[in-house]
Formats: structure tokens, sequence, C-alpha cells
């Protein structure tokens, strides 16, 4: 392939409302569209890390000095052949994983247009619709969460996800039982526990849950090995699913019942696919996650989530959950807790050059 331009443009988008996690809040969302022009096709990207490495250590800034200084340059230089090509070389620079899920999902996007199909096909899909999850984030107080839950859940979100932590997890799950009664409920603890919780956590089984999702710190394979042994609730890994390897060993060592994809953490589509293969070899179920990402990662998550081993609903919700505006067309919109895929070739989502205008904060093309 020719690739005559790579153009990053560095957009902020205003959350609905703060974005809280376990250890801060975020007011507005960062992304990084990386547009690949090759061949007389484009193929656009998404390199989505937060604000203030509130969710992982990689910076909207840093990610972008990586994509101008070390990965555009190491793909133009290369002069790929193929999709094949370029994944391999991101693979072997490694590195920040959202910058070369940045530049590896915007080849992606190009190659699933130029077989003329959408994403999901070329990835293995399916389905040409995918369920979507409610994710709540910790709430000042306990009536203030039960009142985002019932605001969403009128559009039919197939379960809810709280996030959890010490201080705010059995009341508030109480709550939302004597509340909603059964609806499939799963919590995101995102390492906020350690092995002196285990008798804690047991308590979580009470509740029914789906599943847990990362209660250990994200280096703790065996505690969660050993956690796993004693609680009745499947954990499912997140933070720690970071590569295939690592994904095959926790499986091998019981450390989880399901693992949670997210194609920005495990640096892009090839690494997605692989640990979805392996996780289904393994009978180990695994569901979609977000970051989140903007219109276009999200769409890419909706792609992904068409592969038959996702079991459980995606965490990609209508962009203006989240967002006060988004960069596709048309926007991401669940109806009765389900995203339809639009069957266009390639990510099969549009650009929206107007939002893109309005959000920008910098842009640089390199060839
Ligand atoms: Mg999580």
């Amino acid at each position: 392939m020719r690739i005559d331009r790579v153009t990053l443009t560095h957009v902020r988008i205003p959350f609905v409302e703060p974005f809280r996690v376990s250890n801060g809040t975020v007011t507005e969302k960062d992304g990084i569209l990386v547009s690949v022009d090759a061949d007389g096709l484009t193929g656009v990207g998404e390199a989505s890390p937060m604000a203030g490495s509130l969710c992982s250590p990689e910076t909207p800034e840093e990610t972008w000095d990586d994509l101008v200084q070390r990965l555009i340059p190491a793909v133009i230089s290369m002069h790929p052949r193929t999709l094949d090509d370029v994944c391999g070389l991101l693979e072997a620079v490694g590195g920040n994983p959202f910058a070369r899920a940045g530049i590896e999902t915007a080849f992606w996007d190009m190659e699933a247009q130029r077989e003329g199909v959408p994403l999901a096909r070329l990835l293995g899909g399916v389905r040409t619709r995918t369920e979507s999850g409610l994710a709540v984030g910790i709430a000042d107080t306990i009536p203030e969460l039960l009142a985002t839950i019932d605001r969403y859940i009128t559009e039919g979100y197939k379960r809810v996800k709280i996030n959890v932590r010490h201080g705010w997890d059995i009341k508030p799950l109480t709550a939302i039982r004597e509340r909603f009664g059964e609806i499939p409920l799963m919590v995101d603890a995102e390492c906020a526990y350690t092995c002196a919780d285990y008798e804690h956590l047991r308590a979580f089984d009470a509740f029914g849950l789906v599943m847990i999702e990362q209660p250990l710190p994200k280096t703790d394979l065996e505690g969660h090995a050993r956690l796993q042994s004693r609680i009745d609730t499947p954990l499912c890994l997140d933070e720690s699913a970071e590569d295939p390897l690592t994904v095959q060993h926790a499986i091998d060592i019981g450390a989880c019942r399901i693992v949670n994809i997210k194609i920005q953490r495990v640096g892009g589509l090839r690494n997605a696919v692989r640990i979805h293969d392996l996780c289904a070899s393994a009978g180990v179920p695994v569901w979609a996650g977000t970051m989140p990402e903007l219109g276009i990662g999200s769409a890419q998550t909706l792609h992904l989530a068409t592969l038959p081993n996702f079991r459980f609903p995606t965490d990609v919700q209508s962009s203006r959950r989240w967002f006060l505006d988004d960069l596709i067309a048309p926007e991401l919109e669940t109806q009765d807790g389900e995203i339809a895929l639009p069957q266009a070739a390639g990510n099969a989502y549009q650009v929206s050059r107007r939002s893109v205008e309005k959000y920008t904060v910098r842009k640089e093309t390199l060839r």
C-alpha cells in the first residue's frame, strides 16, 4: 500500500456529567483521531486515553508524542504491504497501547473498506447488533445513584454495572436490589481491594452478581486465583488483561472466569481478537469494555463484540449518555438495550467533520 499521509487530530468534548472513577474526576473527554490516507482510501482510528492519567498511566499528551515521534514514522518508513505488516511492526515496537490502538485500528478500518465488508465481518463477527449495559460511576449518595439508574434504565439497557470501593459497596448493592429487584447487576472494583479483603468480598455472593470486575491490583493474578477459589461469584479481569500471554496465564491458574477486553488497553484489534480466541478455547466467556472512547473507538468495540465468544452486554452506551456531542454520524443510540451496526464497509460510522472541527485542540499531518 502507498501511504500518502497520516493526520492526527486531538479533540476534547465535555462530559454530560463529571466522569468519576475510584481515584478522581474528569470533566472533558480527550481523544486523538488517527486518519490514514493510502491507496485512495481513508481509515480512521482513535487513541483514547483519559486526561490526567486517572484510568491509566498514559496521558493524551504522551500518547500524541508517541504517535508523532515514534509510531507513525515507523509505520510510514516501513512501507507496509499488508495490515498484518502494520500489526506485526506495532507489536514489535511495543509501548503505549492507546497510541498503538489508534494507528492500528485505522488500518483495520481501511482493510475492511478494501474488502468491501463491515469491520465486524473482517474480524470474524457473527452478529449485526450488540447488547448494551449501563455503567454508573460512584455517586455522592445512594438516592443519587438510584436516580441515575432510574433515569437510564428506561432505555432498556441489558444490565447495570456500578463501581464499588471500600465504604461504597454493600450499601449501594443492597439499595439497588431493594429498588430494582433481580436485574442483571455487576460491580467493577477497579483494583480497589487487597488480599486483606477476601472475607469482605465473600459477602458480595449474597447479591447474585453477574461478575465482580478486577477486585484486586492489576499484577496480583495469584490473589485473584485464591479469591476465586473462595467465592461463588465469577471474577472478571480488566486492568490485568493487558495482552494474550497474561490472559492465558490468568486462565491457567484460575484467576478469573470472565475477561473484559478493551481495544485501547490491549493495543488494538489484533490482540483483542487473539484474547477472544484464547478465551474461547479455554471456555472462558468475554465481554467488551470501554475507556469510554468517543464514537470511532466505541464503534470499533461494537464491531469487535459481534464475535461469538462475547457473551455479556458491552459497556458501549448511547453517545449522549456520556458526551455532550460525538464525532460520528449517526451517533450511537441504544434502542431496547441494543445497538444495531450499520452494514457499510469499514467502521461503517462516518466521521462528522463539523464536530471534529468544533472540538479540535490541535492537529498535525505526517508524510
Ligand atoms: Mg473496569
